[in-house]
């Protein structure tokens, strides 16, 4: 299978309890700022920033504990707005770093702000109000009034690439950048088993039925909080019916004339690629 950069590195080993008694040299940090990360340019491209480099003061807020890899510890802050950063550091979205510092920096940064956004998002229990701290043994916080476990939510989809015969079904939505196509996807709704999500995703934005779903691949998708579950399927019956609302254009392209599709970022891009050469 190909792989894809973003999120082929491993997430952070969140041990708990969190460790203790470290020194500066071993904790790492990844500031955040709002929905931006932290990145610099010296000695080497990166959004990992060593213990006893982090200046005294940029963290605003209490860090929060992520994980730990190979005995080094690491931790999210905050940068508040319109702090002074260091010369030579900058912030940027997450996605925009793809290729500019290394995979391990891009989804530990993705990682740092999902968990910073967990933790600031739930700092009262969503049933009676009153605080919550975080878990001291797994990631969650635990009401303090009536021990209610909040989890980081994960929202799963679909996204499944369509072949019929030597082609395959690409459609563009209106959100897309213009010209860009790709696969179709679509969230998983209660009740339902992935497959269903696929059959049900599939008729409502082309109108096709589909058969022989196999999977394929997942990835996370922290922008927000989605599971990316990758499936390849094959064409059963009907014709192209674009759902307006979601597609703007949908055809079955093969592969002497793909249109552009999504960056190398994407489990979609993994999928196209894979069936380009003939893997799937
Ligand atoms: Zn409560």
């Amino acid at each position: 299978m190909e792989h894809y950069p973003l999120y082929a590195v491993h997430p952070l080993h969140s041990v708990f309890p969190e460790p203790e008694d470290l020194s500066p040299a071993q904790r790492r940090w990844i500031l955040v700022q709002n929905t931006s990360v932290v990145f610099r340019d010296e000695p080497a491209p990166g959004t990992v920033v060593m213990g006893d480099l982090l200046p005294e003061g940029l963290a605003s807020g209490a860090p929060v504990y992520l994980g730990t890899d190979n005995d080094l510890c690491y931790y999210a802050a905050e940068v508040a707005s319109g702090a002074t950063l260091p010369p030579g550091w900058e912030t940027s979205p997450v996605r925009e770093l793809h290729g500019v510092v290394p995979d391990r920096d891009m989804a530990y940064a993705a990682y740092a702000i999902r968990i910073l956004d967990f933790d600031r998002s739930n700092t009262f229990c969503g049933k009676c109000g009153a605080n919550t701290r975080p878990s001291t043994t797994e990631r969650a916080r635990i009401c303090t009034s009536c021990s209610r476990i909040v989890y980081p939510r994960v929202s799963p989809a679909i996204i499944v690439l369509l072949k019929k015969g030597e082609k395959v079904l690409l459609a563009r939505s209106p959100r897309f950048t213009p010209g860009v196509y790709s696969i179709l996807a679509g969230f998983n709704e209660p009740g339902e088993n992935l497959e269903q999500t696929v059959h049900r995703e599939v008729g409502e934005e082309v109108g096709i039925a589909v058969k022989n779903i196999r999977y394929f691949g997942s990835e996370p998708w922290p922008f927000p909080d989605s599971l990316m579950i990758g499936f390849v399927a094959d064409y059963d019956s009907g014709e192209i019916r674009i759902d307006p609302r979601e597609i703007e254009e949908a055809s079955w392209f093969s592969r002497e004339n793909l249109p552009p599709f999504p960056s190398k970022t994407s489990i979609s891009w993994a999928l196209i690629e894979a069936w380009r050469r003939g893997e799937v």
